[in-house]
């Protein structure tokens, strides 16, 4: 009931109204919240815990309740520590960040979502001389095509979403099948020293989240204490549901990207302006403000 309220309560309006106005004045001038920071280090459990939503264990009860047949009575939300990230068995094709939790839960843009948490978690800023990142043309997923299999995946960004263990698996199921033609048989012994991975339930698992992204098919199944079979897989990286997943990680990229440039044009905006109000007409006037400023003494 009181988690209920609480729900209802965070509204997006109410979001922008709670933070107190000088939040923003105050961060701002030291530099941008870091959002690389908030992804890898303020602890999305405790962003859903803020947000109200109801964290029980490593999962969370769906705030999409609608799209679940008991209201997900049962949680469905699962949390990734190790990435910090969660994601919703049912509703969602991909693992969200504490940022796109917050634009999810509260329908705001990325620069809003990320003031919510700076004001709630202590979150460094950017300095103001660092570079800030670039989405570039390099990046661009509408100049794909000359790659290998991967490219689209490494363009979008998926890649980078990848543990160690899944790269390295992906590298030798896209390298050891032959284009278009029969699936891939190969043992789990053979994947193991293909690609380095020694454990059998790595590699099990890595196997399953590729089926549920929908990157690959495997025929022969991993039920039962199936791990040592000599399962066949078959790539799917044309797949729609995969397509739609890579094109929404490189859009929320770019997103976040667009905000911190537009944050800091807005910064620089700010910063002109005070040095304008502070400046007397003239030049001479100007020196003589410096003196004044640098010997503390008044005219
Ligand atoms: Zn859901």
């Amino acid at each position: 009931m009181e988690a209920e309220a609480r729900k209802v309560a965070i509204t997006a309006d109410a979001v922008v109204s709670a933070i107190p106005s000088n939040d923003f004045t105050c961060a701002e001038p030291a530099g941008l919240p870091d959002l690389q920071f908030i992804k890898t280090s303020v602890a999305i459990s405790d962003v859903a815990a803020e947000l109200g939503l109801e964290v029980i264990g490593n999962m969370i009860r769906c705030w999409r309740a609608e799209n679940h047949e008991d209201g997900d009575r049962t949680p469905s939300v699962g949390i990734d520590r190790k990435r910090n990230r969660v994601r919703c068995f049912v509703c969602d094709p991909r693992a969200y960040s504490a940022i796109d939790l917050v634009q999810k839960v509260l329908g705001v843009d990325v620069r809003k979502a990320a003031g919510w948490i700076a004001a709630r978690f202590t979150v460094p800023t950017i300095p103001k001389g660092r570079h800030l990142r670039k989405h570039d043309e390099f990046r661009s997923i509408s100049r794909a095509g000359l790659g290998g299999p991967l490219e689209m995946m490494i363009r979008s960004g998926l890649w980078a979403h990848l543990t160690p263990s899944e790269k390295a698996i992906l590298a030798v199921l896209c390298e050891l099948t032959d284009q278009g033609t029969n699936p891939l048989q190969l043992s789990y012994r053979g994947i193991s020293r293909f690609s380095g991975v020694s454990s059998d339930s790595t590699i099990a698992r890595v196997l399953k989240r590729f089926r549920t992204m929908r990157i690959l098919k495997i025929y022969g199944g991993i039920a039962g204490d199936g791990l040592r079979a000599c399962n066949s897989y078959e790539l799917t990286l044309d797949d729609p549901e995969l397509q739609r997943n890579m094109a929404e990680i490189y859009e929320s990229e770019r997103h976040e990207i667009n905000a911190e440039r537009e944050w800091r044009k807005e910064q620089r905006k700010l910063r002109q302006a005070e040095v304008r109000s502070r400046k007397p007409p003239t030049n001479d006037g100007e020196r003589q403000d410096m003196r004044t400023v640098q010997s503390g003494a008044t005219a």
